[in-house]
């Protein structure tokens, strides 16, 4: 009966510790908040490549769903990035680089702790992308990345992955889905690698999302003009009447909706731009035929 009291005094701890940090924002949360109108379980199983920027394939959102997703924390910038999410309700996913992981292991933890998704984006990050290593030395990469978000997460991640300046390969995307990964690209980003004040990045983003309609959306944590306009943006989507959909690994099967005819890659002709300089113009992407450019010299982390 002892045990049982000590045990049942665990509980009640662990409740009120539960209740003391991340939902200490929650309470604030009434209608007024944009929160999350629904949960989509992404199938643990068996994995796929979604987003149409990259695939010609996407999650089945409804008209005015949008799912947040956040490239290259943690950094200094993620707090912010995290206080503006709470104090909306919202939930993102987070595509974390391992070595930043290591760096800063509690910000990993409370972003976990806060309900966001933690999701991978490769150890190192490389400059070259992991199409231009070797494919052990991208799978060796892509693999202490999981283990360093994984540990600094507190044990458990999600089994999503997106590939740095989404500079895939088949074989890199194959081996990810037969371990039960879905490989994210997008459908719209934000272009916050790009100089712009915050409020140039809202209107962009914006008007970017006016015309898909819906998506999955590419911001950085990283970016200090992304943790500054964010509260604003999720202030402008429950005016504007989007609903917030929050990814989780589950059982599935992951709702899929296959890109129309026509469909070409956004981010192929950027990749092989951006590559070209360490292949001398003789990578395989820069032969693909070529998209119109996206306009304002984009090109992605
Ligand atoms: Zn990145």
């Amino acid at each position: 009966m002892k045990r049982f009291s000590i045990s049942k005094k665990f509980g009640f701890l662990s409740l009120a510790l539960a209740l003391a940090s991340p939902a200490a924002a929650r309470a604030d949360c009434g209608p007024e908040a944009l929160g999350v109108s629904r949960v989509i379980e992404i199938d643990r199983a068996h994995g796929a490549a979604v987003g149409l920027q990259t695939y010609p394939r996407t999650l089945d959102l409804n008209d005015h769903e949008v799912v947040l997703t956040f490239d290259d924390g943690p950094a200094d910038t993620t707090e912010r990035v995290l206080s503006a999410l709470a104090k909306e309700c919202a939930r993102a996913t987070f595509f974390i680089i391992g070595q930043n992981a290591e760096n800063m292991p509690g910000m990993v933890k409370r972003t976990a702790a806060e309900g966001h998704s933690i999701a991978h984006h490769s150890y190192s990050h490389p400059a070259k992308t992991l199409r231009l290593m070797s494919e052990a030395a991208a799978k060796a990469d892509i693999d202490k990345g999981i283990a360093a978000v994984t540990k600094a997460a507190g044990g458990t991640a999600a089994p999503f992955f997106r590939f740095p300046g989404f500079a895939d390969t088949p074989e890199l995307v194959a081996d990810l889905l037969a371990r039960g990964y879905t490989v994210f690209g997008s459908d719209l980003w934000a272009s916050d690698w790009s100089q712009m004040t915050p409020k140039a990045e809202l209107d962009l983003v914006l008007s970017r999302l006016e015309k898909t309609g819906k998506g999955i959306v590419l911001f950085h944590d990283s970016q200090s003009i992304t943790a500054q306009m964010l509260p604003d943006f999720l202030r402008e989507l429950k005016k504007r009447g989007y609903k917030l959909v929050h990814i989780v690994p589950g059982d599935g099967p992951t709702p899929i909706a296959e890109a129309g005819p026509g469909w070409t890659s956004t981010t192929e002709p950027i990749i092989a731009k951006t590559l070209s300089k360490y292949t001398g113009g003789k990578d395989k992407a820069a032969t693909q035929p070529q998209a119109p450019a996206p306009a304002n010299g984009d090109h992605t982390h």
